[in-house]
């Protein structure tokens, strides 16, 4: 303990005192150094305080914060503070482990090859339930790569029926968090079988959308070992784990779910609407953009919309998912303008009221979704993302 840094936490009497404490994490590019702060949250104002372990000294005098909220902060959650992006790597007290800690609970699910075509009721279903997609990646698995991940059922009968239907396309892994995540999210799975699910659950997942026992729409974790296990096979901490991409990087355009968005759970619409307008979802991953990056993204707007700031603000204010759109050839990047509508929530619900800026956008800014604004630049947008982000 050091002056300035504040104590270990004892339980408030009342709500009203109440403060959580995180250590967070922020890659200093200019000292090419990882800096630690101890991360203080009050709910009763909504403010934030920092503290600099390293040099001990106060970072950041308790503020009020428009954009921060509890329930983003978990262990290995991003939340942007003045331009940096910080990491949450671990609970800074005991109170706040108790609290939070519970809520931190991690499952892999994976939206096996012919479900992908529903992504967006899936995104519904999580958010009714109360999970939250923390990690989401679109790619395919090769016969090696499916063998290595159900290791466990070398021997089955079943086994070479199972590498040929999880490599026969795409599919989406996510790593989902919440209280009791790991069980919650297997009970809406329901029975392995498709076909029995029908007559014992038929509102679970795999009644809805599966077809029979191999073909069963979508996977989760069976306890907290193989969740760990499972996780680290899709999303290892260091580089991208060796899967194939499936962006195809032409005759494409690129589409951005905004934070605000993802933030409000109506992702799960907006994909929705997409796919049932006709169009493919050919690459998909959740991001965190770093300021350096939504203002490279946004170039061309700088000095040209004065939106620009406030548009980088929102892109960089929390997860985002990026899609890449295909399935209108050569047209897909003016089709698919078409179906977001005018930039301006406001003018579209008057001109254009069905389309994705109409019925999801609130204001110029958080107007929902990026798309492409040329046919030249969709590939290169779809690139930025999927090529030059993506890990
Ligand atoms: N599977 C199959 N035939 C079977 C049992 C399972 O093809 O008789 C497939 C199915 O896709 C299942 C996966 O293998 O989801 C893994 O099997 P497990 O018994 O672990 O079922 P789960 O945990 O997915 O419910
Ligand atoms: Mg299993």
């Amino acid at each position: 303990m050091f002056p300035g840094y504040a104590q270990d936490y004892i339980e408030p009497s009342t709500a009203q005192d109440e403060r959580y404490a995180f250590i967070a994490e922020w890659y200093d590019p200019q000292a090419a150094l990882i800096r630690r702060y101890q991360f203080l949250f009050y709910p009763k104002d909504n403010s934030i305080e920092m503290f600099d372990i390293k040099n001990r000294r106060k970072f950041l005098a308790r503020t009020k914060s428009d954009t921060v909220r509890l329930e983003d902060m978990f262990i290995g959650s991003k939340i942007h503070v003045y331009s940096r992006q910080l990491t949450f790597v671990d609970f800074g007290d005991k109170f706040t482990e108790g609290k939070v800690g519970m809520k931190n609970e991690k499952t892999l699910a994976i939206i096996k090859p012919e479900a992908i075509g529903k992504v967006g009721v899936f995104f519904n279903i999580l958010n009714k339930n109360d999970i939250k997609p923390c990690k989401v990646k679109m790619l395919k698995l090769s016969r090696k790569k499916v063998a290595e991940f159900y290791e466990e059922h070398r021997s089955k009968p079943f086994f070479n029926t199972l590498l040929e239907y999880m490599s026969s396309g795409p599919v989406i892994a996510m790593e989902l968090m919440g209280t009791g995540v790991i069980s919650k999210w297997r009970n809406l799975l329901g029975p392995t079988d498709s076909q029995k699910a029908r007559e014992t659950d038929p509102n679970s997942i795999r009644a809805r959308f599966g077809t029979d026992t191999t073909s069963n729409a979508a996977h989760g974790s069976d306890s907290e070992q193989s969740a760990n296990r499972e996780l680290d096979f899709f999303f290892p901490p260091s580089g991208s784990g060796g899967f194939d991409v499936t962006s195809h990087l032409t005759d494409c355009t690129c589409c951005i779910i905004k934070p605000h968005a993802v933030r409000n759970g109506i992702e799960g619409d907006i994909i929705e609407a997409i796919q049932n307008a006709g169009f493919q979802i050919s690459a998909m991953e959740m991001f965190n953009v770093e300021t350096a990056n939504g203002e490279e993204f946004y170039e061309i707007y700088k000095g040209v919309v004065n939106e620009y700031p406030n548009m980088v603000t929102e892109i960089c204010s929390g997860p985002c998912i990026a899609l890449e759109i295909t399935g209108k050839g050569g047209d897909t990047t003016a089709q698919f303008r078409e179906l977001c509508g005018p930039s301006d929530p406001e003018i579209a619900r008057h001109l254009r009221p069905k389309t994705l800026r109409a019925m999801f956008g609130k204001d110029k800014i958080q107007n929902a979704v990026h798309c492409t604004d040329l046919p030249e630049d969709g590939v290169l947008e779809a690139e930025y993302f999927f090529r030059i982000l993506s890990n």
